[in-house]
């Protein structure tokens, strides 16, 4: 957290990307970080750490993607932030978000040296966006398949988020969970709503989904999953953290229900743009905090921020409206800024999935519940 003992940094190494996704969010470009750019990143970010005594940094890697900066590249990043963050007494852990397209064996050194022989990649199902330019996604999802076969083969943890479309509320929950877990074989994954992030086109203006539907699919899933999959070690997104909140355990809930995620995160992409998260960064240039190659510092940029004051000013704005009288406002905070914003361009209005999260918290409070009472009995 910025005002914790923990930052979370989201990079994006470069802005360019493999695929040529149709709902995608990012402003595509040929922007990549040098070592030396990196370095300067680096020291400021550790400069702000030492200025709110934050003692551990956790930088989650993205782009674009990711992986078209060489394994090699990665190598000398990592010594070169170990090093710095040496000489400052913090510690930093790494995360890697990818498509995986460009993945191969000689990218398993750095996987397990600086991702912990873990990563993180997106399949949607049935899949109609995600594609390799000029080609279809049933393609995408062959190349997709195989990467994973192959990083698992080498013994890399492989973590999914799918977004949710039209085409999955229309195969329903039951197909949706074998697809992933008992052809695929994922057994960590997530699930996350869409939204038309970045310059408008046809397929974002066809995204939204209805959120009776999409709450119901929601019910359905989680109870699958109740069912085949908790007792198997099967972790789905949000359903295992939300168990864990309504059971009174120690829960990681995700970030759109954060107290105020302008508290946990920024993203800086490979111009040096910060921002709220990588759903902003290049997305929505009138939101972004500023540019960090043109401030000495990144606590002057975050200080001196009019668009960061609106993420810190929502949770105050949220509770003068609907948000008071809900009931799981202390959990949820009205929701993420982004999906908001993408539809109402006003960070001050509740997020519009919020029956679907009213509708989930409900279903898994009591699911909660009755896990509670027969494990009593
Ligand atoms: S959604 Fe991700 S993989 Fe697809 S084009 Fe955008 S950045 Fe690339
Ligand atoms: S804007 Fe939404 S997706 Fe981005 S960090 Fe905040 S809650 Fe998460
Ligand atoms: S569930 Fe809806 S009303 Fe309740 S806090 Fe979240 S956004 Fe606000």
């Amino acid at each position: 957290m910025i005002n914790g003992n923990h930052f979370s940094l989201i990079l994006l190494a470069t802005n360019q990307c493999n695929a040529a996704c149709d709902y995608c969010f990012e402003e595509p470009t040929h922007d990549r970080l040098s070592l030396d750019r990196l370095q300067i990143i680096i020291d400021k970010v550790l400069g702000h750490m030492d200025a709110h005594q934050i003692g551990a940094l956790t930088i989650h890697w993205q782009g674009g993607e990711a992986m078209l900066l060489q394994p090699s590249w990665y190598v000398r990043a990592f010594e070169l932030i170990r090093d710095a963050a040496a000489a400052h007494g913090k510690h930093v852990e790494h995360g890697l978000q990818t498509n995986l397209l460009a993945y191969n064996s000689d990218w398993n050194g750095i996987i397990a040296e600086m991702f912990g022989n873990s990563l993180g990649t997106s399949l949607d199902y049935p899949n109609l966006y995600r594609k390799l330019p000029g080609q279809s996604p049933e393609q995408y999802n062959t190349l997709w398949a195989h990467k994973v076969q192959m990083a698992r083969a080498a013994g890399i943890d492989v973590k999914v988020i799918s977004v949710l479309n039209q085409g999955t509320l229309e195969i329903g929950a039951e197909s949706f969970y074998s697809h992933l877990v008992d052809e695929l074989g994922i057994r960590d994954f997530q699930i996350n709503t869409p939204f038309p992030g970045g310059e408008t086109n046809k397929t974002k203006q066809n995204l939204s989904l209805d959120v009776s539907e999409l709450a119901r699919f929601h019910r359905e899933l989680a109870d699958i999953w109740l069912e085949r999959g908790r007792d198997d070690n099967v972790q789905i997104g949000p359903f295992d953290q939300l168990i864990d909140y309504f059971s009174h355990r120690d829960a990681c809930l995700p970030c759109i229900w954060g107290q105020n995620c302008a508290d946990d995160f920024i993203a800086i992409d490979a111009r040096g743009h910060v921002a709220q998260c990588d759903c902003w960064v290049t997305s929505y240039p009138e939101q972004r905090f500023g540019n960090l190659f043109e401030h000495d510092s990144l606590s002057a940029l975050l200080n001196d921020s009019h668009a960061r004051e609106g993420f810190t000013q929502r949770p105050v704005k949220l509770v003068q409206g609907d948000c008071l009288q809900c009931d799981y406002l202390a959990m949820c905070h009205g929701g993420c800024p982004v999906r908001t914003y993408s539809v109402h361009r006003s960070l001050f209005e509740k997020d519009p999935y919020c029956h679907l999260y009213q509708s989930l918290f409900q279903h898994l409070e009591s699911r909660a519940s009755q896990l509670a009472a027969t494990a009593r009995t």
